[in-house]
């Protein structure tokens, strides 16, 4: 059975597409997207051999070889233009993604949608998107064994009815907090707006974690440290008010 985490990437395909799902590791979303229906054909991507070769083995034990392309190469390189009009890449640093991404640019013409699960650093993969015409239809948080995780969904801005001037402009909360695009940014233009349980609990983790640093900071000597503290107090102080509004 399909985890969650990868069921909630698969929902978010619509049917009839053709997938990549880059840095597939053992293939299982590109499988059971083909199992399912969902898609009559996939491809999947890996830059490292020890996965290249357990997406192969995967594919063959379904009996999938006939409609899984098993390819071997970094990010969209393994594609050819207009291959395939659904994108998915999930299970790393935002950073890599939206690196991934930005280094296959030639590639994303004829690409009609992105669904992305990143694991950390949602916030850089939001603006690598934000920067390139891409926008945000949807997101969905949630928990798994423990960690959480975000799955977004973006299209090309140009042609939709979503606009990015709209998605990132300043919002109020109910509460009556303001939240500038930065922070639109990193709590997710869309999940800020029908925040759930997860999502609360994401961002309590989030506080800790950023007290914890704070903490650092403030015993080390650098002369950056003042800036730094500074910076971090005013996250702390942000992450509490928005909580504060979601009780
Ligand atoms: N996508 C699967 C998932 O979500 O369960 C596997 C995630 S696994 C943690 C990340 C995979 O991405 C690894 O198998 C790694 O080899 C692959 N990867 C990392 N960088 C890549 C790149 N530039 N191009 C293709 N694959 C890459």
């Amino acid at each position: 059975k399909l985890s969650n985490r990868l069921q909630a990437i698969l929902n978010r395909i619509p049917p009839g597409s053709r997938m990549a799902d880059i840095g597939s590791d053992h293939a299982l979303l590109p499988s059971a997207a083909v199992q399912a229906g969902v898609c009559l054909s996939a491809i999947a991507g890996e830059v490292n051999q020890g996965p290249y070769e357990a997406a192969q083995r995967q594919v063959r034990q379904e009996g999938l070889a006939g409609s899984i392309s098993v390819r071997k190469g970094d990010g969209l390189q393994v594609l050819e233009p207009g291959e395939a009009d659904v994108i998915t890449i999930a299970g790393m640093g935002g950073s890599l993604i939206a690196a991934i991404l930005n280094n296959g640019r030639d590639k994303l013409t004829g690409v009609s949608r992105l669904v992305l699960q990143p694991n950390v650093g949602e916030d850089i993969l939001r603006k690598w998107l934000l920067a390139h015409g891409w926008v945000l239809v949807d997101e969905c948080i949630l928990e798994e064994d423990g960690k959480i995780y975000e799955v977004l969904t973006a299209v090309p801005e140009e042609g939709s009815e979503s606009s990015n001037g709209m998605l990132y402009q300043e919002y109020t909360l109910d509460c009556g907090i303001l939240l500038s695009a930065d922070w639109l940014l990193r709590f997710g233009p869309i999940l800020i707006k029908q925040p759930t349980a997860v999502f609360a609990e994401k961002w309590s983790s989030e506080l800790r974690k950023t007290e914890g640093v704070l903490a650092m900071v403030e015993q080390s000597q650098l002369p950056t440290a003042e800036v730094k503290a500074k910076e971090l107090k005013d996250h702390i102080h942000m992450i509490k008010e928005v909580l504060s509004c979601l009780r």
